[in-house]
């Protein structure tokens, strides 16, 4: 399903720009195109202040060097909500507040270092997001559909994730508590070198889902076939 073909690293930005091909599936809830390879993702614009920084979606500037960040997010809010699918968006560094992004495609969008409080996933379909080094309070991705998106480094505090597909994830270095993935779908996530606590992962499908090096504590494993989990590499 997935072919990925990486490009050189482009410094401009902050992040690398890699090409990749994604092949929508039958379960895709939007397709771009039927029967076509949909070629993401965001390009990578520099902010026009020189700081290093990817610009914002429909904008010149970074987040950071935002003549009004407040109106930028609502800005942005206002374009994810008039959409049912949102296809290479840039919207680093925002901080949304109790924003409903339920029952929306997302394919290709950048969220890095956003931060999100109260807000709603629910239901939501994406494939190829950056949410690195995001944080995330109190926001509910219950019964989604997340395949191949990042949310290395992140904090995710108080949320459910509950009835999910959470497939070819990458939780690396996240900070998680508080969170629950019960009833999930977590084939081939890496949760590699993250710190877990009081969260659960109960009846939950573990096969090939990384936990190297992880720091756990209160965290439930119940019903869950941890046997097909990989906890330590063996050489
Ligand atoms: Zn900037």
């Amino acid at each position: 399903m997935l072919d990925s073909e990486k490009a050189p690293i482009d410094n401009r930005g902050t992040l690398p720009y890699i090409r990749i091909f994604v092949k929508p599936s039958n379960q895709d809830l939007a397709k771009p195109r039927r029967g076509a390879y949909y070629k993401s993702m965001f390009t990578v614009i520099p902010c026009a202040a020189g700081c290093g920084r990817t610009a914002l979606s429909g904008s010149q500037t970074c987040a950071v060097h935002a003549a009004n960040r407040n109106k930028e997010t609502a800005r942005i809010a206002a374009y994810i909500l008039d959409q049912d699918v949102i296809k290479d968006l840039c919207a680093p560094d925002l901080h949304f507040e109790s924003v409903d992004f339920s029952r929306r495609s997302f394919y290709g969008c950048n969220f890095h270092g956003a931060s999100f409080s109260m807000c709603l996933f629910t239901r939501t379909s994406m494939r190829m997001c950056f949410f690195d080094f995001a944080f995330f309070n109190n926001c509910d991705f219950s019964h989604s559909d997340l395949q191949f998106t990042s949310f290395a480094g992140s904090g995710i505090r108080n949320c459910t994730f509950e009835g999910s597909e959470l497939v070819h994830l990458n939780f690396g270095g996240a900070h998680i508590s508080e969170s629950t993935f019960n009833d999930s779908n977590l084939y081939n996530s890496r949760f590699i070198g993250a710190e877990m606590e009081y969260s659960d992962f109960i009846d939950c499908n573990t096969k090939k889902t990384y936990f190297v090096k992880t720091k756990q504590e209160g965290i439930s494993f119940k019903s869950s076939n941890t046997a097909e989990a990989v906890f330590e590499l063996e050489f």
